[in-house]
């Protein structure tokens, strides 16, 4: 079995979050593995977001 890791890089996960996740006009909600530092980050993008591989996530479903 693989370890679990962060979405984003290789850390441990701290939290699952809950994201919407988004391009265009396509939208995916979905519930996330994220380290403390990316966890807090995506927080800290608020509704605008965060930007990954041309996929835009931010904290929540709405
Ligand atoms: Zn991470």
């Amino acid at each position: 079995m693989p370890r679990p890791r962060c979405t984003w890089c290789i850390e441990p996960p701290y939290q699952d979050l809950a994201v919407l996740k988004w391009r265009g006009e396509e939208r995916e909600r979905l519930t996330i593995p994220l380290c403390r530092k990316h966890l807090i980050r995506l927080k800290e993008a608020g509704p605008a977001g965060r930007e990954f591989k041309g996929w835009f996530y931010k904290d929540g479903w709405w």
